[in-house]
């Protein structure tokens, strides 16, 4: 069936073992356009039941299916073909994610387009599948393979729904494993189309099933039942901890990519209009709901007052809404809590004595009055211990702080359980690297504003998480190791001299 996105009204099911079906209490749950507030389609709220249907016929597409011992040619081949039926339907697949998240259309098909190439890159990969014979005692001949890790459900996130899936799905069915997908409840009309698409491109019933529901109740019952082999997990610090605590119980395999309070550091000496656009990017791309946005900026004193004056000014300019503009830059906020989650910070802040120099309300003009709006904001004044200096928003808003000398900014910039992403901005090369070498963080920046591309390692230190996404490596968190030790001898050794 055609990705389209004037299906958005039909009535969206789960997808379990190659096709639609309702969940067995056939309740559904409303889908928002955030940038309106309109409802625009309804999905299948999955129960306990549908969950064990989807992780049975998960493990039966492993264990007694093809897709795992197909030759990896194959499995390759499978995987291109997702990549290719997704760039020719990409305008509706920008269009579904652009209705269902409130991004601009210039971030979501740049997301888009990533999701595409994950799927090419992991295709490549498959190749890289291969064991090793090691250097053994004469007489004995020793090998290794690389099996699929076994059933995996992926949990993910609203933030970047269409790539987030693919971060996941794509180095999954590579290594030959299946999946039980559960996107984020606000955002799961992508993941439909992607579950579509792999099984209009040849993945066989059952090796990609997509459950929605409350991650609450399903995504905590999947993280703790017996037929999952391992959980990939992205989203909240706090969520992922309870996914750990339940994937406890059985020792499943555990990856977690999880949130951010990323510093971006500024020395005097940074070429001072590219540190100020790079900066804003780096906060407000995807309307600050990134995991690598760099909400801390750290700007050296010398140069702090003209820094923070431009960098106010330019935010200004920034222009948001019209999503479907090419042009527009910010987006709207996903969803009313979180947009009042992100004022609740701002006030916090003007509480402890921080000041806001712009933003901190919903933008004016009649487009704003429906939907969930948040003008771009910046609060200076902060001190380390301030609520908005430690805890990551999730929306568009970043704090300032200035430092003097090199090691302050190293200090200020590890004083945070977050571990995912840093940016530092300096014409001084040594320096860069020096300043990088000592920063506790997964994903570096240095006079640049992306934090990276399909087959760059992509993760976290401290609690934002452990395990790479989006790299060849990755396929290494999808397999298990299975060491072969035979004697070749005429006769068995008798070791007890039995
Ligand atoms: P979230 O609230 O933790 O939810 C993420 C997913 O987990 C959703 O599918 C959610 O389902 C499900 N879930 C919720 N509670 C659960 C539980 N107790 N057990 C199992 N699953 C549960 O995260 P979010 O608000 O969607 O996303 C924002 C966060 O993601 C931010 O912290 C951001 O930094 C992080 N993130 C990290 C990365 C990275 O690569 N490090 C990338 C993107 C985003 P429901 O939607 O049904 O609640
Ligand atoms: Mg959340």
């Amino acid at each position: 069936m055609a990705v389209d996105s004037t299906q958005i009204g039909k009535k969206y099911s789960l997808w379990i073992n190659g096709e639609a079906v309702p969940g067995q209490h056939g309740e559904t749950f409303p889908i928002t356009n955030p940038a309106t507030g309109d409802v625009i389609t309804h999905v299948a709220k999955a129960t306990r039941e549908d969950v064990d249907q989807a992780v049975m016929v998960a493990r039966e597409a492993l264990e007694k299916g093809k897709w795992a011992t197909w030759p990896a040619s194959k499995r390759s081949q499978i995987l291109f073909k997702i990549a290719s039926i997704m760039r020719e339907r990409l305008s509706d697949l920008v269009q579904l994610e652009v209705l269902n998240t409130g991004k601009t259309v210039s971030a979501a098909k740049g997301q888009v387009y990533q999701a595409i190439e994950d799927f090419e890159l992991y295709a490549g990969a498959i190749t890289t599948i291969q064991g090793t014979t090691k250097s053994v005692p004469k007489g004995f001949f020793h090998y290794s393979v690389k099996e699929p890790v076994g059933v995996c459900a992926q949990i993910i996130p609203w933030n970047y729904p269409l790539m987030m899936a693919a971060w996941k799905v794509a180095p999954a069915l590579a290594a030959g494993c299946t999946i039980i997908l559960k996107p984020a409840s606000l955002t799961p009309l992508t993941a439909y189309a992607l579950a579509e698409i792999c099984h209009e491109a040849g993945v066989p019933k059952g090796v990609l099933n997509v459950i929605t529901g409350s991650g609450a109740d399903i995504g905590s019952y999947l993280a703790e039942h017996p037929g999952v082999d391992k959980v990939a997990f992205t989203g909240e610090t706090s969520t992922g901890k309870d996914i750990m605590a339940k994937a406890s119980q059985t020792l499943k395999r555990v990856t977690l990519e999880l949130g951010g309070k990323s510093p971006n550091i500024v020395f005097a000496d940074a070429d001072l209009e590219g540190a100020i656009n790079g900066s804003i990017y780096g906060i407000y791309y995807n309307t600050g709901q990134s995991c690598e946005a760099r909400s801390r900026l750290l700007v050296q004193e010398e140069i702090y007052d003209q820094f923070v004056e431009q960098f106010v000014e330019k935010t200004k300019q920034l222009r948001i809404g019209d999503l479907w503009n090419q042009a527009s830059h910010v987006g709207s906020i996903i969803s009313r809590e979180q947009w009042e989650v992100i004022d609740s910070y701002v006030k916090s802040a003007i509480v402890e004595g921080a000041t806001v120099l712009c933003g901190g309300r919903t933008p004016d003009g009649e487009s704003f009055a429906q939907g969930y709006w948040y003008e771009p904001t910046v609060i200076v004044d902060v001190t380390s211990n301030m609520k908005v200096v430690q805890e990551e928003i999730f929306g568009p808003v970043v704090v300032i702080q200035k430092f003097a000398t090199e090691q302050e900014a190293i200090q200020l910039a590890n004083d945070s359980y977050y571990g995912l992403a840093a940016a530092v901005w300096t014409t001084d090369h040594a320096k860069a690297h020096r300043v990088t070498s000592q920063l506790k963080a997964g994903v570096l920046m240095v006079n640049n504003p992306f934090s990276t591309f399909p087959g760059l390692p992509f993760g976290g230190y401290k609690q934002s998480g452990f395990g790479r996404e989006l790299a060849t490596e990755s396929l290494d968190l999808y397999l298990e190791t299975k060491s072969v030790l035979s004697y070749t001898g005429p006769k068995p050794l008798n070791p007890f001299q039995l």
